[in-house]
């Protein structure tokens, strides 16, 4: 499975994606039972509120091949800090489809 994730631009200067990067290597949430990941790449919601990330969504699986696209924690968690998450899975599923729309689960991390 080839996979893009895409999280929060605000957080792009504090978080490396460290605890996405390593859920996947962990197979949570969706992932698990995934033998094979290729990571596309960790892309940006390109900003409040958002606008880009459908576009950025469908081009990943357009134009680069991508199964599945994953958002961050930092975008879909409800108790986090976007204010647009509900109109960010709104747009993003209608841009690409709900079963191309995986979710990571990072409740089981030790750092
Ligand atoms: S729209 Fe949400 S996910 Fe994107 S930068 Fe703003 S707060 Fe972060």
């Amino acid at each position: 499975m080839k996979l893009g994730i895409i999280r929060c631009a605000n957080k792009e200067a504090t978080c490396g994606a460290i605890s996405c990067l390593q859920a996947v290597k962990d197979r949570t949430g969706d992932l698990t039972g995934v033998k094979k990941v290729t990571l596309f790449g960790v892309l940006t919601c390109g900003g409040c509120p958002g606008k880009k990330i459908a576009i950025r969504a469908r081009r990943m699986i357009q134009d680069e091949g991508v199964d599945k696209v994953c958002l961050a924690d930092c975008i879909s968690n409800q108790t986090d800090n976007c204010p647009w998450n509900n109109n960010i899975l709104d747009s993003v599923e209608s841009a690409i489809g709900k079963k191309r729309l995986i979710y990571l689960d990072r409740s089981k991390e030790e750092i």
